[in-house]
């Protein structure tokens, strides 16, 4: 269907939406640390891309299992200091009323992932929901001194979020199964608690990587550490980890920054993985 930022898709009997919550404009350089600016630069032209200001995406995903219908992230939303998250608009226009969503997972709480959360006012958009997060994210956000460790901007939005699904959460432990063909893998780098998803239904898998893999270069510089990751040592073994088992298995992969609708394979390729993204239906383009 011919929807602005919406890519429809599916994983084995689940029906997938990929929806644009957001584009941004942002200086190219900087998205990597560690790496020399010309070496940067020589990536980005390979890609096709310009090398003076890149777009960051920011995609997320809804499931309908047949059972239950399932968000990953919320996206900036309207209440935090972006105001232009589309999501919860274009789940509207594609038929999923907020109260239609049953259970919210969160990757992380991050403003553009947990800022659609809340409405503007501050009250939950999402009213009729159960939220998924990592046991390592609850502690993680239990721990007041760890929280002040981060920059006040990122913690924002959980931190007004939080208290009010305090009462829906449910903490689940990587690898274990929490909704039929579901499971939390641990990927901490980005941020302490960070997880992905592995969802499986009738012999098709998909790695829900979230910001394991920030930049579409990083896919094949799986050693570049992208300036987002609060520990880039292990957000590069958690990339590793990802990519390696998406590849092997052939699995589809959901990355939430990379370039809409963010869906794709990977295929080994010297130190790191080429990228394969599923083909783009017309009309699906952010904009
Ligand atoms: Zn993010």
């Amino acid at each position: 269907m011919a929807q602005a930022g919406r890519f429809d898709f599916a994983v084995g009997e689940l029906r997938c939406i990929a929806f644009a919550d957001a584009t941004a404009t942002v200086a190219a350089e900087g998205i990597v640390v560690d790496v020399p600016l010309e070496q940067w630069q020589r990536a980005l032209r390979e890609h096709g891309l310009p090398t003076t200001e890149a777009t960051n995406y920011y995609n997320c995903l809804y499931i309908e299992t047949g059972e239950c219908n399932v968000l990953v992230d919320a996206g900036w939303g309207r209440g935090t200091e972006r105001r232009d998250g589309m999501l919860a608009e274009r789940l509207l226009a594609a038929g999923v009323a907020p109260a239609d969503i049953d259970i919210v997972i969160m990757t992380h709480f991050d403003p553009d992932h947990a800022g659609g959360l809340l409405t503007a006012e501050g009250d939950l958009v999402f009213t009729s929901a159960d939220y998924v997060l990592s046991r390592e994210a609850w502690e993680f956000w239990s721990d007041g001194a760890r929280v002040a460790s981060l920059p006040e901007m990122r913690t924002a939005a959980a931190r007004r979020a939080l208290p009010l699904i305090a009462n829906r959460l449910e903490v689940v432990e990587a690898g274990l199964e929490f909704l039929p063909g579901f499971a939390l893998i641990a990927a901490p780098g980005h941020r302490p608690g960070h997880t992905a998803l592995a969802m499986e239904s009738a012999g098709e898998r998909l790695y829900h990587v979230g910001d394991a893999v920030g930049h579409v270069v990083l896919l094949e510089h799986p050693a570049w550490h992208w300036s987002f990751d609060s520990d880039p040592a292990q957000a590069e073994r958690d990339r590793r980890a990802l990519l390696g088992r998406a590849a092997a298995e052939q699995a589809l992969l959901f990355a939430s920054h990379l370039p809409f609708p963010g869906v794709g394979r990977v295929t080994p390729q010297g130190d790191g993985w080429r990228w394969q993204p599923v083909h783009r239906a017309p009309g699906s383009l952010p904009e």
